[in-house]
């Protein structure tokens, strides 16, 4: 589909005044009515502001803002998005009086720049460009240079006084029209772009290998080939009239808010498709009129890590698209200090910086143009930043006062948290490949880390080796939009052309990506496979290594060991105050504690994973899985004896052997938590996931055991699920068997005494998994209660317990405000939640679900972002439901949407009082609390410290309104 709408970009056939554009989406809402006001101007006369980006775009509203600082901006005017939505909506036909509002913002260009639109004398010439809301960077499509044709490049030349430019100008704007809104586009991605191949076949003709070396008369017929190309290639003359031109740029912008790759990019980066994107029409300024002339694209600070360095990149006599193109590898923007045509524009440069910082209150990525010695502002976003950049950023824009703490964490990418984590290589392993001479060259560090995999030569044969489940390493001359898939599928990405604001550098750079760009030694042959540099040669599938924050290349594999982060959080390897990235992470963690209402804890079973949890800011165990304890050493074999064993005093017996197990497990859990609360929840899983299923393991199991294997073939048999986690588990084997809870929980309270009476303060919290009805959970509280009661006398002192539940069936959700009569806690148990209310087993629907959401049925996965009108319901009513009852009961969620931002964004809307997710994604969770608190106004903004404190005790006990069905848990009394 989205590969017929790309070609559906030949929309020559769009008209301003009404006429219908063929292909794309049926139409939504047909009739509505059209926006009344779809142009807003800026330049001298600005309409829209900063503030307006839903309407203007990212880029419309920050032309607009510049605008009003008085910066210089070439003028022009921004389509909204509404008249993107509309115009969809509507079989891709623009709104009738579309045509009249464009015609008046041209005027208005035209009045301030005193040229006129297809003028035969002074051209007015523009540029057509798109621009969402969030910045897709290269993903749609732009158009330069509009306004030319055969006549007008004449006049051009006349105003301009050179001839090579006049024409170097429209031999760009044909291969930008043809390709974009005509469709003369390469058919593969081996393939060279038609364009450019036939610009280079005229280039060894002449005999000259860089594009500045054609001629005037080499242009003007490289021009009149370009035309031959389009002509061939859809069978249709290239558009003399300028007005037709800016019709059919408009539509090409509007149609490419739907192609391949802006599909692709919001998909990954859940940008709604509702949104549509504006288009932005402004007034050509030159950077290639000459040497006095220049483009560029420049960081406030540095994106990759941070650093307050002005960063970016530009080239002489050039127009923009060719420094994002990675076509030509630019200067970094420092050199221009020292250029005696540039160097006072450099000044000027060095002055906005400061004012965009102080203005946006973020590092901003901007572009300019230096016309004859004039700078010009193009246009300034919000610069993306890996998350290395992002912690150093905001812990310097913060503390120098230019960024406020709510906009560090709302321009937060919690995810990112996770590139922190990454490996970097292992020193041994570098030191020897060093030694060894296996480094090839040295590229731009353009997306820190460590990445070593196969190498690929296409984004295809990345994708198929990453499918395979192989690390991946993608090698290309350069990126484009169409590399999208192949990048994500790809651990490193390494271009031997381009600069670190080329595409293969952005793209890698938001996405997280180790990246190399620009190793201009390399020599790549996609036709042979190969690639070459010093001397040596590398195929397809051979390994590569390489280093994004160096910039090294090295052939063959290196080790990679723990990022810097884990050494000194994890490993203690490390000391904090060696560490930058630790001291930044730490204050931005800081920031996010103080702005977050919602607790973050964590799903652990072990001190070890208690303690790195802890360390990552946990504020207490959420999630307890104790069935994984059974597995380790030679414990299955008392749980196997349990579940084979006939009666009651058989299976208590062998409880007996689990019972120390167990408790000195939960010992060893309560010290690691210091104090922290700990939701442990009991004995959950099928009976036969714990049995031997091979017949040779049965055996092996019966010769221990004494017992004919055909005991246990049978009870595995009669164990077995026919529906994946429907069957006999959860409190149903409590209820049926409840010398298992009272093990468990014997085991639990016993723990507890001894590590209270070591002085540590525990607060266990005992979670009956897999309720429906709510005397399945009174039952289960009665036994709880009463072991409790028998530990505190047998040990002579009293300690404090809470009795819970877990909400993962419909039906628990619905009977909430029964169950809490008796549950003083509820934790969402979203994965089976989510299994249960749709109707999908956790296990399988990986293979439909990728179909469910190309067809639009499911937004995203259910099982890792929450289904918010469906289970999101149900846990919004069990809320409802519960607090109703029971008013102060505690509220949190464990399954795996507990780690995630979307769902934590939801979370945050229904009020749980906290998320639990893995230790790794402690970090993730805390700064996606932050985020979510800041964008909804709930944020408590904590008051100053920002180190991560273990959750305030909750004097008292949780009582429920009614008097039927009181709680019986008896809270003892702290030590
Ligand atoms: C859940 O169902 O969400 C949950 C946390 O339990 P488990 O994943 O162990 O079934
Ligand atoms: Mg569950």
């Amino acid at each position: 589909m989205a590969k017929k709408q790309k070609k559906s970009g030949s929309k020559s056939s769009a008209s301003t005044s009404g006429s219908t554009v063929k292909g794309g989406k049926p139409s939504k809402a047909k009739g509505t009515p059209a926006p009344k006001r779809m142009v807003y101007c800026f330049g001298k006369r600005t309409d829209g502001s900063g503030s307006d980006r839903a309407l203007l775009g990212g880029k419309g509203a920050n032309l607009a803002a510049m605008a009003l600082m008085g910066l210089p901006v070439p003028p022009g005017f921004t389509i909204t998005t509404e008249t993107c939505n509309w115009y969809y909506d509507n079989g891709r036909r623009f709104p009738d009086s579309l045509g009249k509002q464009v015609r008046d913002g041209m005027r208005a260009i035209e009045r301030e720049v005193g040229k006129r639109f297809g003028d035969r004398r002074d051209p007015l010439l523009v540029s057509v460009r798109s621009g969402a809301r969030d910045s897709m960077p290269g993903m749609m499509d732009t158009i330069l240079n509009l306004g030319l044709n055969d006549v007008t490049v004449e006049a051009l030349k006349r105003a301009t006084g050179n001839g090579r430019f006049a024409w170097d100008c429209y031999r760009r704007f044909v291969q930008m029209f043809g390709d974009v809104v005509m469709g003369v586009q390469k058919k593969s991605e081996m393939d060279h772009e038609p364009f450019e191949e036939v610009m280079d076949g005229l280039k060894r003709e002449v005999g000259v290998s860089e594009d500045v070396e054609l001629t005037e008369d080499h242009l003007k017929e490289l021009v009149s080939r370009f035309k031959d190309l389009v002509r061939r290639w859809t069978g249709k003359a290239f558009p003399e009239d300028p007005m037709k031109q800016l019709e059919g740029a408009i539509a090409a912008v509007f149609g490419s808010w739907n192609n391949d790759r802006a599909i692709v990019y919001r998909n990954k980066y859940k940008i709604p498709h509702e949104w549509g994107t504006a288009v932005n029409v402004q007034a050509m300024v030159y950077g290639n009129m000459g040497d006095d002339c220049a483009t560029g694209v420049a960081f406030t600070r540095d994106p990759a890590n941070g650093e307050n360095v002005f960063y970016g990149e530009y080239l002489v006599n050039a127009q923009g698209e060719d420094v994002v193109a990675g076509v030509r590898t630019p200067l970094p923007v420092a050199h221009m200090a020292k250029d005696k045509l540039l160097g006072k524009s450099f000044k000027q440069l060095e002055k906005v910086r400061k004012t965009l910082e102080k203005r946006f209150g973020d590092v901003q990525d901007f572009e300019f143009t230096i016309e004859r010695k004039k700078l010009w502002m193009l246009q300034t976003r919000n610069g993306k930043r890996t998350a290395l950049a992002y912690v150093r950023i905001a812990h310097d824009m913060v503390r120098e006062g230019l960024m406020t703490p709510e906009h560090a964490m709302k321009s937060a990418d919690p995810e990112a948290m996770n590139q922190l984590l990454q490996p970097v290589f292992e020193r041994g392993a570098y030191e020897a490949a060093r030694k060894a001479g296996r480094i090839l060259t040295k590229g731009l560090p353009a997306g820190p880390g460590a990445a070593c995999g196969e190498v690929a030569f296409s984004a295809s044969r990345a994708e198929e080796l990453a499918r395979q489940g192989k690390h991946v390493v993608l090698v290309r001359i350069e990126t484009s939009p169409e590399d999208l898939r192949g990048m994500i599928a790809a651990d490193g990405i390494l271009t031997t052309r381009g600069g670190v604001s080329s595409h293969a550098a952005l793209v890698a750079r938001q996405m997280g990506k180790v990246c190399v760009a620009g190793a201009g030694e390399i020599a790549i042959d996609y036709h042979a496979g190969t690639m070459t540099c010093a001397g040596r040669t590398l195929r397809e599938g051979d390994f590569l290594s390489i280093n994004g924050t160096t910039g090294e290349v090295i052939e063959g594999r290196i080790d990679t060991a723990d990022s810097e982060l884990k050494q000194v959080l994890v490993a203690g390897t490390m000391k904090p105050r060696d560490s930058r990235v630790y001291q930044d992470f730490e204050f931005v963690m800081g920031l996010a504690d103080r702005h977050r209402r919602l607790g973050v804890r964590t799903n652990a079973d072990t001190p070890e994973q208690v303690r790195q949890a802890v360390a990552f800011g946990a504020e207490g165990i959420g999630l307890c899985r104790t069935e994984h304890m059974f597995f380790e050493g030679d414990r299955i074999d008392a749980m196997r004896e349990m579940i084979l064993s006939r009666d009651t005093a058989g299976r208590e017996r062998a409880l007996a052997k689990l019972l120390p197990y167990q408790r000195s497990d939960f010992e060893g859990i309560f010290r690691a938590l210091e104090g922290r609360p700990a939701c442990i929840r009991l004995l959950d899983p099928p009976l036969h996931e714990f049995l031997p299923h091979s017949r040779e393991a049965q055996q092996d199991l019966a010769r221990k055991m004494r017992i004919p294997a055909e005991v246990i073939e049978r009870r595995v048999a009669e164990l077995h699920e026919f529906n994946p986690m429907l069957g006999f588990r959860g409190c149903r084997l409590g209820v049926v068997f409840p010398e298992i809870t009272e093990m468990q929980v014997r085991a639990i309270f016993e723990a507890a005494a001894a590590v209270e009476k070591e002085g540590i303060r525990t607060r266990p919290e005992v979670m009956v998994p897999l309720i429906s009805f709510r005397r399945e959970l009174d039952l289960q509280a009665e036994a709880i209660h009463r072991v409790a009661k028998e530990v505190m006398q047998a040990a002579g002192r009293k300690f404090e317990y809470q009795v819970g539940t877990m909400i993962e069936l419909p039906r628990a959700a619905v009977a909430a405000g029964e169950i809490a009569e008796t549950a003083e806690f509820f934790s969402f148990g979203t994965n089976d939640l989510t299994q249960t209310a749709l109707g999908m087993s956790r296990d399988d629907s990986g293979s439909f679900l990728p179909r469910y959401q190309e067809l639009e049925i499911v937004k995203d996965n259910p099982f890792a972002s929450i289904d918010a009108g469906g289970v999101g319901a149900l846990v919004g009513m069990a809320c409802e439901r519960g607090r109703a009852t029971r008013p102060d009961i505690k509220l949190g969620i464990c399954g795996e949407h507990g780690g995630d931002p979307a769902s934590i964004r939801f979370f945050e809307k229904v009020g749980l009082a906290y998320v639990s997710c893995s230790p790794f994604r402690v970090p993730v969770a805390r700064l996606a609390a932050a985020k979510a608190a800041v964008e909804q106004g709930t944020s408590p903004k904590k008051g100053k410290g920002g180190k991560s404190k273990p959750a305030k005790a909750k004097a008292g006990k949780s009582k429920p309104k009614s008097k039927a069905g009181k709680s019986k848990g008896k809270a003892g009394k702290r030590k």
